[in-house]
């Protein structure tokens, strides 16, 4: 069951129907490598948590190939690694919880992985401080903010030390504050433990600042590949129900007075840098 090395997500050819003859996702193979920040864009019901949620077995293989972290998701046999390599945060935090008291929330999942005690513990006062929560173990979740929330439900998947994270529209209902804390705490994670991350959103600003994009459309990857390839196509995404981030709209306004030219930065630093550049 050892590591492919160069690939922690291995998709081929995965399709998936929740009602027979109508199919959600429609032959996806997507390839993401240790430590790699992928963001997935589309419309809503484009199948894009549909595809992540057969990372770690919520959704069970149909058809394809799927290798997460050298686990293959053919046999049913391997759900519990699967969910041990891939940790996943949703919309909604309030869902996420199993227990009320921080501390005990996100020393669950180790303990529910086999640590002792005191190295769940351990793991959960590591996680909190990861997302900058230190010291909140005793709070209950229900006084936290939105984002503070999330990003307990975010140290919870940390916790277990999974190879692999899976946001799923994780901003879409908290603040913009809380969105930018729980943003930094996902890229310290990536950075200090080399989790890759998948990012399922509709923020193209959060989406730009990915080394990959995929793009659904009905069921199927429209397109892949970096930022400044992806999201300056307009006509991709507009085919796909998106539009293309503010840098982008910005430099096409200033492209058509004829006060720019050039590719167009994806990002607002980039657009800083190439109109004070
Ligand atoms: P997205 O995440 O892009 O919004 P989803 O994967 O949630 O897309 O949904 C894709 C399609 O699959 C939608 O048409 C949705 O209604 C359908 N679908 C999702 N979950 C289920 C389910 N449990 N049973 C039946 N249909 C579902």
């Amino acid at each position: 069951m050892g590591r492919t090395g160069e690939k922690i997500v291995e998709a081929r050819r995965v399709s998936h129907a929740y009602v027979p003859g109508r199919p959600t996702l429609q032959e996806v193979s997507l390839d993401v490598a240790p430590g790699e920040l992928v963001a997935i864009v589309g419309e809503n019901g484009s199948g894009k948590t549909t595809l992540v949620r057969h990372l770690n077995a919520l959704v069970p293989l149909q058809a394809g190939e799927l290798v997460v972290a050298g686990i293959s998701a053919d046999d049913p046999t391997h759900v519990w690694e699967l969910r041990r390599a891939c940790g996943m945060v949703f919309q909604n935090p309030e869902n996420q919880f199993v227990s009320s008291v921080v501390g005990e929330d996100v020393a669950f999942g180790p303990a529910n992985f086999g640590a002792g005690e005191k190295d769940a513990r351990l793991a959960a006062a590591r996680a909190l401080a990861d997302v900058g929560l230190a010291g909140f173990e005793r709070r209950d979740v229900h006084t936290l903010s939105g984002g503070q929330q999330q990003r307990v439900a975010l140290a919870g998947a940390l916790a277990s030390g999974p190879d692999v994270l899976v946001l799923d529209e994780a901003t879409s209902m908290i603040d913009p504050q809380g969105r930018d804390e729980l943003v930094r705490a996902v890229l310290r994670a990536r950075s200090e433990r080399g989790t890759t991350i998948l990012w399922v959103t509709h923020d193209m600003e959060l989406a730009a600042r990915a080394d990959r994009v995929f793009v659904m459309r009905a069921g199927e990857v429209a397109a892949s590949g970096a930022p400044k390839d992806v999201l300056v196509d307009r006509a991709l995404l507009e085919g796909a129900g998106l539009e293309p981030p503010f840098a982008v709209r910005a430099w096409e306004g200033l492209v058509a007075r004829g006060v720019a030219s050039g590719p167009a930065p994806v990002t607002v630093e980039g657009l800083v840098s190439a109109l004070c550049g």
